[in-house]
Order: C-alpha cells, then structure tokens, then sequence
C-alpha cells in the first residue's frame, strides 16, 4: 500500500495519522495477513524503527476500533489483527498459532438458531482449528 493510501485510509477511519501509527499502518495493510502484535514488533524493530510496544497496543486498539483492522482472540492471551475487515472465515493451525482464511464461498451453513430477542444479525464467522495429523 502506497503512502498516500494509507494516509487516505487513516483519515477515513477519522484516525489522526500520526507517523509511529503510518508505520504499523505500513505494516499491517502490506497484504491480506493475520500478524499478532508481537511480531509486529518484530517487523517494525527490522525496518529499524524505534516505534515502542505500548504504542503499537495503542495503534492496534485504534485500528480495531475505527475499523481499519480486525481484531480477532483466539484465546485469552492470543489476539490477532486482521487487515481483511469484511466478515469471512477462518483456519486456526493450533501447533503453528498460524491463521488463514477461508473464502466465504467454501462454507456454506444451512441451519442457524433463532436470534436472542432484540437483536439483529450482524456476520457469521466460522473459526475451525485444526492440529497436525497423528498427534
Ligand atoms: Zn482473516
């Protein structure tokens, strides 16, 4: 993603861009990818920036809740930030802690519970885990 698009992309989300949230911005929008915070650390400390780890938790808690990221847990101490925000589905490789996506044509649900009163339907997202055979 070009500069400009994510300076384009801030401002829509109504995200002051600031350059230490740019760079994870730089990051993070690179393709369609599931990174945790930590390596995002990692890439950042690569490309030599001195951005500091409370200031990525605070970007990413921007970006998830402005919308620019998806934020998605896993479990309590597993959270990852999904640059593909629109609902779709996932593979959750639990030896590896990789994540990966599912087209949404490839799963298809034919029965779903009645609502709770009160609400409406906002997605459906299905997160199936999977091991290495023969554990
Ligand atoms: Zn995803």
């Amino acid at each position: 993603m070009l500069r400009k698009d994510i300076l384009q992309k801030l401002k829509q989300h109504g995200v002051m861009p600031t350059s230490q949230r740019v760079e994870v911005a730089a990051i993070l929008l690179a393709r369609p990818q599931h990174l945790s915070a930590d390596q995002i650390m990692d890439k950042l400390k690569g490309r030599g920036s001195r951005v500091s780890k409370a200031n990525v938790y605070n970007t990413l808690k921007i970006f998830s809740e402005q919308g620019i990221v998806k934020e998605l847990s896993l479990d309590s101490s597993r959270k990852f930030y999904d640059s593909t925000t629109h609902s779709h589905h996932h593979f959750y490789h639990v030896d590896s802690g990789q994540l990966s996506d599912i087209p949404e044509s490839q799963v298809s649900i034919s029965s779903l519970p009645p609502l709770p009163k009160g609400t409406e339907q906002e997605s459906v997202e299905v997160l199936i885990r999977v091991r290495d055979k023969g554990r």
